[in-house]
């Protein structure tokens, strides 16, 4: 069944940085995602929920149901998206929360233990500023604010100076005390589909790796350098791309590779390329094999430094370790879907979530639904109106159950 209101805010919010294809661009902390916050937020002061801004730009709208010093139950997910990204990859979590949420308000007679908030977390894409899962790192207590307010976009600006260009650098803090975190995101993979299942019960997470790998060379004209002189920092790169995969295919695709990202300099046509920055990156179920596979890689780039005879330097800032979501949250998700006559599927999630970050703060579980084919990360992302519906049903549900838990 579709869900008229959900489907509203959903088409009013996708407005702020919709691309001609359908999609979204809507960076983090940029213009658009700040009118997409003004936007949210009008939905959210219209229907007596209190905001929250802290000093990363996480917003949280809350609802005081059981007392200012009751424990909070959070729930969200994030309004950044990747450059040519889709509409429903984090936004589908936080417009679905409020929606949910504003239920409850609603037609609720009282009686909950616990407060509610509704959460988007600041940057959790890491497209404009490293690392991902930003604001959520913080609030998790992996980051300082500080250190997330200091990182910087492409053209040196920082994200606190994003912020404070529209309006979201906040004094507030978040939730002192939350009990539990539960998200609900689109799948990204073709699982539940395939499965003709509408919801996930994430189990865990698959561990990852990235690595930056710095190849220093020696800029030089392409033309009257002879080749035994060059030192190119690109064929290197070439080398290390080629392991990368490498690493991948000797496991049967068990484990996941990637290079996704090149910085050349001085990137030009006739100029043997004096330095390059690699983004690297692994994921793997299986942390023996994920950590055999990075070490290989460190000793592939090493060689390939050699081959070309330059220097190597690499840094490892994002190490996301496998783990399982809490199980108790993970059987009231499958109880609920079943009571609501949804079939549901338990899978891994292998992109990285920002209750992968609330997991070390408080107990944290997610909730799937189906994307069409699979696709995500893409303008082309896609998901059924009925199964949105079904996913905000179930958070419903399970968010009543968690308000209502004792403490
Ligand atoms: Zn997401």
């Amino acid at each position: 069944m579709n869900d008229p209101e959900l489907q509203a805010l959903l088409d009013a919010i996708a407005v702020h940085g919709k691309t001609a294809k359908g999609g979204l661009n809507r960076l983090a902390a940029s213009r658009e995602e700040g009118a997409a916050r003004d936007e949210l937020g009008a939905w959210l002061r219209a229907r007596e929920f209190g905001i929250r801004v802290d000093s990363v730009g996480n917003l949280f709208a809350t609802l005081e149901l059981a007392g200012k010093d009751a424990p909070w139950v959070l729930t969200g997910s994030h309004l950044d998206s990747q450059p040519h990204g889709g509409r429903f990859d984090g936004a589908y979590g936080v417009i679905g929360a409020c929606v949910a949420a504003d239920r409850i308000r609603r037609t609720s007679a009282g009686g909950f233990r616990r407060n509610l908030a509704v959460v988007s977390w600041t940057n959790e894409e890491g497209a404009r500023f490293a690392p991902s899962l930003l604001g959520s790192g913080v609030y998790a207590g992996q980051y300082e604010a500080a250190f997330a307010r200091s990182r910087s976009d492409a053209a040196g600006i920082t994200l606190g100076e994003a912020l404070q260009a529209i309006g979201y650098s906040g004094s507030d803090q978040g939730p002192a005390d939350p009990a539990c975190y539960v998200e609900l995101h689109i799948e990204q993979g073709p699982a539940l589909e395939r499965a003709g299942a509408t919801i996930g019960v994430v189990e865990g997470n698959w561990g990852t790796v990235k690595f930056i790998v710095r190849f220093e060379g020696r800029a030089a004209h392409t033309g009257p350098t002879a080749m035994a002189e060059r030192r190119d920092a690109l064929l290197a790169a070439g080398h290390a791309i080629v392991a990368c995969r490498a690493l991948s295919d000797r496991t049967g695709g068990a484990l996941l590779s990637s290079v996704g990202r090149l910085d050349i300099a001085p990137n030009s046509t006739n100029i043997v390329a004096g330095s390059v920055d690699l983004y690297a990156e692994f994921r793997a179920i299986d942390p023996a094999m994920l950590e055999g596979a990075c070490a290989a890689f460190e000793r592939a780039a090493a060689e390939a430094a050699e081959v070309a005879g330059v220097a190597l330097s690499i840094t490892r800032p994002t190490d996301r370790p496998a783990g399982t979501f809490d199980p108790s949250m993970r059987a009231l998700i499958e109880a609920e879907a079943k009571r609501k006559g949804y079939r549901s599927l338990r899978l891994d999630t292998v992109a990285g979530h920002d209750a992968i970050q609330l997991r070390r703060r408080c107990p944290s579980a997610m909730i799937f639904v189906p994307s069409a084919a699979g696709i995500s990360h893409n303008e082309e992302e896609f998901t059924l109106s009925e199964d949105l519906a079904a996913g905000v049903d179930v958070l419903e549900g399970v968010l009543r159950s968690l308000l209502s838990a004792a403490t």
